[in-house]
């Protein structure tokens, strides 16, 4: 198999579960070495799950506890994995989730959790990430690119989301830092793109899918008629972390199923 990946280190956020948990093994499996990021004591155990998953298959991992929100454990994390590893390669700014209110009565403790670890997340280790590429600059033996950023976007980058204020002005948010970096360090040959995934089965969205009725339901957003699962985001991220995308920058990547199509008029509107 054509090791995409072969010799290249990848920090992946949030990824004791779900999509981080998806693309960390298929990073492994494209040859990564995997830094398993979890945020708090409670998911060391899941993380050490996903570490032992991928070594019992012959590839390389660890487990790293950090808050993406807080700035100093972000440094050290950056820091504790150079020391380890030589340097990193790849960052997949995946970790994030959603604190859901009407807005009317959304506190500001609320907005500035879901800004905090979502949008304030992706810039702190994004530039951790970027001052490593800049330093090593191109290795041709690792990668056409100094340096590779997948940011972990969402549909709702572009779709409005009622009840979801703080969680889609984070997403619109990614979108306009990626596409800023993107431009600020192409010609150093650093790579910053976004996947925007659509529903993808996962705790964050359970509610979504955990019952015949509400997937039922769900499925009418979805022209595809299937919810995605965790493979589909991981492939997609390996090719776009992979010299095969090498011109590829500075753009979001939906995965979707056709989410961002109006399904709506499927019916002539
Ligand atoms: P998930 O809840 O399984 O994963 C989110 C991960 O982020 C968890 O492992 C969690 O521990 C971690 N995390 C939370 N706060 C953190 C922090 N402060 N520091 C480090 N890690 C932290 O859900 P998921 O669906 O896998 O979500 C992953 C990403 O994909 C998120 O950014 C989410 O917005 C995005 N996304 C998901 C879907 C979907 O349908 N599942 C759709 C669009 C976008």
């Amino acid at each position: 198999m054509d090791k995409k990946l072969q010799n290249q280190i990848a920090i992946i956020t949030g990824a004791s579960s779900g999509i981080g948990e998806g693309c960390a093994k298929e990073f492994s499996k494209a040859g990564a070495t995997v830094v398993v990021n979890y945020p708090v004591d409670a998911a060391k155990d899941m993380a050490e799950k996903v570490v032992a998953d991928i070594t019992a298959t012959g590839g390389n991992a660890i487990a790293y506890k950090c808050d993406v929100s807080k700035e100093d454990e972000v440094i050290k994390m950056f820091v504790d994995v150079v020391a380890q590893f030589g340097t990193v390669d790849i960052l997949i700014n995946n970790a994030g989730l959603q604190r859901d209110s009407k807005f009317e009565e959304m506190s500001l403790a609320t907005w500035n959790f879901v800004i905090g670890v979502n949008l304030t997340g992706q810039f702190l280790c994004a530039r951790e990430a970027i001052k490593e590429f800049l330093r090593r600059g191109v290795d041709e033996t690792r990668s056409k690119a100094a340096g590779k950023i997948i940011c972990m976007s969402s549909v709702h980058e572009v779709i409005p989301w009622a009840g979801h204020a703080n969680y889609a002005a984070s997403k619109g948010g990614i979108m306009l830092m990626m596409k800023t970096i993107a431009q600020e360090f192409a010609p150093r040959k650093i790579r910053i793109n976004s996947i925007a995934p659509g529903a993808i089965q996962t705790p964050i969205n359970k509610d979504a899918w955990d019952t015949a009725a509400h997937l039922q339901n769900l499925l009418r957003l979805i022209p595809e008629k299937r919810i995605g699962n965790v493979e589909d985001i991981g492939k997609a991220a390996v090719f776009l972390a992979s010299d095969d995308a090498d011109y590829i920058n500075g753009t979001t990547l939906f995965v979707d199923g056709g989410m961002t199509l109006y399904p709506g008029f499927e019916d002539n509107g």
